[in-house]
């Protein structure tokens, strides 16, 4: 059987669209329209949110919709739902990925949802029924939300053993798009990577070894702006399943960076890549290492050529500054860690058309102007980073190991005058063994979210810096002075 992407892929649409005439609909931009809740499109419900809420537009085709089935392009890397921490460290969380989607608005509910994904898992992808794990919502006392025994009994009834059926709470089997928009019970389902006998445990327990691959969502509620559950209109459902995840099952690997996703980018980064060649295939924490900026720099390209095509740029505020903190780390992994030369970033961009250019044909559109976005920002940030790196090797010279946390104005001067995203200092730290004095770059920060929130009313996440020296000026009532804490202390 084909398990290509390509194909795994379509089986999927096609399943829905020919067996249960779902209509097929395409990946709406990662850039959500007309949704201030998002800073990017996190799921494949998204683009139906009007639906759920029962507000559509009268006038739009999709109030006729009542079956649906997509591809969703995804990013999560800011907001209520944001992967960024994991990207690189595990081996089946990513910045962009795709979201196979099926829904059903105010149409079919718990059991035919079920009785399908089953079906298309065991028959149509052949996965073995024995590797399949499924959780339900545990019921939450607080919230006063009872437990989905329902959903338990039809499992149950389709023939999953009461052993593979577990139940778990609001975290992981609640899901909410966001801090307001529709939510419900879900249930979800979990693939056994290594046919273990204690694989139960290991559900929602970040283990590579059993991992989430299908999220069935009973939408019934509203996440209201005082946090209070309003009922919807119609139940109706909306499932989301991890195209990379699922096709590493497919394709027998434990790592989505070992399917036909990424392995052509993996190759092309090698080429360019100054250093080892990738050797992550159990996906083994190696933070810092050479295969941790493998996968890092392979995501990360793949974000950074989606949003762009999309119309996300890197820049100082919201999605735009996420875009920008994720192209950094990207620049920061290929330069130090690869030893890549400048332009291979850029230079990997027509390998990500061609593997998803087919099924998002604005990646072969914009491949030129992707490149230039990548490449310009890149040259940018290259010779901050030569700075940054003086800095911090020079800060550790003068602690000469009499201390392992790393002195909280320098790095919030390194993030303040030479833009370096936080996390990336972080990761910087964490390879010479040293931390970052998060206690101290908290009060920092919030003491700049207080002046920008003064200073300004947009509330979107914005780049505004405050250094210990302005702050404590400020504090004493004073005019600023513009304090170059770096030339200060380092020229
Ligand atoms: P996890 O618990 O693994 O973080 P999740 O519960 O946050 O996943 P959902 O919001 O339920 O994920 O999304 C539905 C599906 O999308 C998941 O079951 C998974 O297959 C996939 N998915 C979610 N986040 C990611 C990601 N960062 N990278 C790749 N696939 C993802
Ligand atoms: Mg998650
Ligand atoms: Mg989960
Ligand atoms: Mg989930």
């Amino acid at each position: 059987k084909d398990f290509s992407s390509k194909q795994v892929r379509k089986t999927f649409t096609d399943f829905f669209h020919e067996l249960y005439q779902h209509r097929i609909v395409k990946s709406s931009p990662v850039r959500p329209r007309g949704d201030t809740s998002l800073l990017f499109v996190n799921a494949g419900m998204n683009q139906f949110k009007p639906i759920f809420l029962g507000a559509a537009d009268p006038r739009s085709e999709m109030v006729t919709y009542r079956r649906v089935v997509n591809s969703q392009k995804c990013v999560r890397a800011g907001g209520k739902h944001n992967d960024l921490e994991d990207v690189g460290r595990d081996v089946y969380h990513h910045t962009f990925f795709e979201m196979l989607g099926n829904w059903s608005f105010g149409d079919y509910f718990k059991e035919e949802a079920c009785g399908m994904a089953w079906r298309l898992l065991t028959e149509e992808y052949r996965i073995p029924p024995e590797r399949l794990y499924v959780s339900y919502f545990a019921g939450d006392a607080i919230s006063g939300l009872p437990a989905d025994e329902e959903t338990r009994h039809i499992w149950l009834s389709i023939g999953v053993p009461a052993d593979h059926l577990l139940p778990f709470g609001m975290r992981d089997n609640f899901w909410e798009m966001g801090e307001t928009g529709p939510c419900g019970p879900c249930t979800e389902i979990h693939y056994d990577h290594i046919g273990g006998r204690n694989a139960a445990l290991l559900v929602n327990a970040d283990s590579p070894d059993v991992v989430e691959i299908w999220n069935l969502v009973f939408m019934q509620y509203n996440r209201e702006a005082d946090h209070s559950l309003r009922s919807l209109p119609h139940f109706s459902v909306d499932t989301g399943m991890g195209l990379e995840r699922l096709v590493s099952v497919l394709q027998g690997q434990r790592s989505n960076y070992d399917t036909d996703l990424f392995t052509p980018l993996l190759s092309a980064i090698q080429q360019c890549a100054n250093c080892p060649k990738y050797r992550g295939r159990t996906g083994e924490a190696d933070v810092g290492k050479v295969d941790m900026a493998y996968r890092v720099v392979a995501d990360h390209v793949r974000t950074l050529s989606v949003c762009i095509a999309d119309g996300v740029y890197p820049g100082m505020s919201g999605a735009e500054l996420v875009l920008r903190r994720i192209l950094r780390r990207a620049v920061r992994f290929s330069s130090e860690v690869l030893q890549a030369p400048e332009g291979s970033l850029a230079g990997l961009v027509p390998t990500v058309a061609h593997i998803l250019g087919d099924t998002y044909p604005e990646l072969h559109k914009e491949t030129d102007r992707i490149m230039d976005v990548i490449n310009e920002n890149e040259a940018q940030f290259l010779s901050s980073l030569k700075q940054g790196r003086r800095v911090i090797d020079r800060t550790l010279q003068r602690l000469e190991g009499s201390n392992s946390v790393f002195p909280a104005p320098v790095a919030w001067s390194l993030h303040r005058n030479l833009g370096f995203p936080l996390d990336l200092i972080g990761l910087m730290l964490e390879e010479k063994g040293m931390c970052i004095d998060q206690q101290s770059i908290d009060e920092l920060a919030s003491a700049n979210e207080k002046l920008k929130r003064q200073t300004q009313s947009s509330g979107r996440e914005t780049l505004f810096h405050l250094d210990l020296h302005t702050l404590a000026q400020l504090q004493a009532d004073k005019v600023p002075q513009t304090d170059d804490f770096l030339k200060y202390h380092y020229s």
